[in-house]
């Protein structure tokens, strides 16, 4: 006889919804958590950037609400106000959590969980034991070794940059990530002088260049050094070499690191347990069933996906598995990278879902593309003008007419592309998603008007 039905390590979106389920379907669930319930996403990433991404968003609206007729004079912002709306805002979610998980009868415990073996876990250096175990133990930021990073207390990460007391001057970010652009963006809406310097030839590698470039562009108050390398950090001063081999040098009064996050794979006994973990994180299949009998792991810890809603999906994936082990509705319970959508909320904001145009063809697609400005959508236009930054790329294959990806820029953007992940998860053609009747006048007309741009 066990303590539990499961023990799940670690109170993220992935370990707290797979609690959440297990415990309404009548499973003795013990959730582990070391530090905060709803882990990084709510705690320290998510969460508190869109809140103060909010507050960075009201403001511009207030200063540039002229053009639709409004004058606002004195507009001003309160730093430690947009903190304390953010800490409302985190507080009030985090405790929903610590509510929901007590409404499905799941045990918290706030402490250490190591995996000893499958079916034992250590939790504050008491054994207790389970039929069934989930990792859910999240990631890190990465620090690469840049000589001068390390102990440089002008560097900081995502959880430093969100606890700031000041808007600083001038901030240079490494990294053209989403992490990074949502954290340029904001605090150059907030006046800082924003520089983000990328290795990579465009930012966001997962968008299709095309609309990565137009980004890059909108983004006002940005400046960007593209195919760069960093090579060192003195104070405040990073040194980098440009893409045509220059010594360059950006100063900066904080320097945010945005380079990735790596899955937190140690510290908790995977090695000592035998769990097998790749250079992506903790292996698993697409049931999120890893190496070890009854061992699951969900969320960022595999690496098959750093998002949020890819943890919460997993974390579905590996309750209904538990729950389940024979029926046809379990067994199709199974993890899709491929659909998984995603989304900056930078201003102007973008999401996207599927393959870009080069990953199709890559892929050996006979691609058909094309790309729509958001001007077709009369409500952009209400709120945008004709010359807003606002346009739907949408990638098809040309002989199955299966939709491969739909990429959108604008606001609104990553409100409406879960109908766009709708569209792949269910394998809709062309021709299908010209059927679909959308509410007009909405951002998401382009997404329509770009499947029926696309060639017969
Ligand atoms: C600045 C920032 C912004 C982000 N914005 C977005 C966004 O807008 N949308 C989005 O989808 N994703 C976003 N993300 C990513 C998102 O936060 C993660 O994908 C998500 O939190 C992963 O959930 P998880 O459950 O796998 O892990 P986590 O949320 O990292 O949770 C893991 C938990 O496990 C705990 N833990 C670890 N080891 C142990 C142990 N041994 N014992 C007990 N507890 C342990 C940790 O304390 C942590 O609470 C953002 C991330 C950052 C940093």
């Amino acid at each position: 006889m066990t303590d539990y039905d499961v023990i799940i390590i670690g109170g993220g979106p992935g370990g707290y919804l797979a609690a959440e389920r297990l415990g309404h379907a009548g499973k003795k669930v013990l959730l582990v958590e070391k530090e905060f319930l709803g882990g990084t996403c709510l705690n320290v990433g998510c969460i508190p950037t869109k809140s103060l991404l909010n507050s960075a968003k009201l403001y511009e609206h207030a200063r540039h609400s002229e053009q639709f007729g409004i004058t606002a004079t004195g507009v001003e912002f309160d730093w430690a106000k947009v903190q304390a709306w953010k800490a409302d805002v985190v507080r009030k979610l985090v405790a929903g959590v610590g509510a929901a998980e007590k409404r499905a009868g799941v045990e918290v415990a706030k402490g250490h969980g190591t995996l000893v073996a499958a079916g034992v876990v250590e939790v504050n250096g008491e054994r207790r034991t389970a039929d069934h175990v989930i990792i859910a133990t999240g990631s890190v930021p990465v620090m690469p070794p840049i000589p001068g990073a390390q102990d440089n207390p002008l560097v900081v990460d995502s959880t430093g940059l969100l606890a700031v007391e000041s808007v600083p001057k001038r901030l240079v970010v490494i990294g053209g990530g989403v992490i990074g652009l949502e954290f340029a963006s904001l605090f150059a809406a907030f006046g800082a002088q924003v520089e983000v310097i990328e290795m990579l030839p465009e930012i966001v590698p997962f968008m299709d260049d095309d609309l990565a470039g137009r980004l890059r562009k909108a983004l006002s108050g940005v400046q960007f050094q593209l195919g760069c390398k960093v090579t060192g950090i003195e104070g405040g001063s990073v040194l980098y070499t440009s893409a045509n081999g220059a010594e360059q040098r950006a100063e900066a009064d904080l320097v945010l690191m945005a380079v990735g996050r790596r899955p937190l794979v140690d510290g908790w006994g995977a090695k000592e347990a035998g769990l097998e973990v790749g250079p992506r994180g903790v292996v698993v299949d697409d049931t999120m069933r890893t190496n070890l009998p009854n061992v699951w792991a969900v969320g960022d810890v595999t690496g098959r996906s750093l998002l949020a809603h890819a943890a919460y999906r997993m974390g579905e994936i590996a309750a209904a598995h538990i729950l389940d082990t024979a029926s046809a509705k379990a067994k199709a319970q199974l993890l899709r990278t491929d659909t998984i959508p995603w989304a900056v909320y930078s201003m102007p904001e973008a999401a996207g879902v599927g393959l870009t145009e080069a990953q199709a063809r890559d892929r050996g697609h006979d691609v058909l593309a094309t790309t729509v400005p958001l001007a077709v959508s009369g409500r952009f236009v209400a709120e945008n003008g004709v010359r807003g930054p606002g346009a739907v790329k949408i990638i098809a294959d040309a002989g199955t007419r299966a939709i491969l990806g739909i990429h959108m820029l604008g606001n609104y953007a990553p409100e409406t592309i879960w109908g766009a992940a709708v569209v792949l998860e269910t394998e809709l053609t062309i021709d299908d998603l010209r059927q679909v009747v959308f509410p007009h006048p909405t951002v998401s007309e382009g997404i329509r008007e770009a499947a029926w741009a696309l060639k017969d």
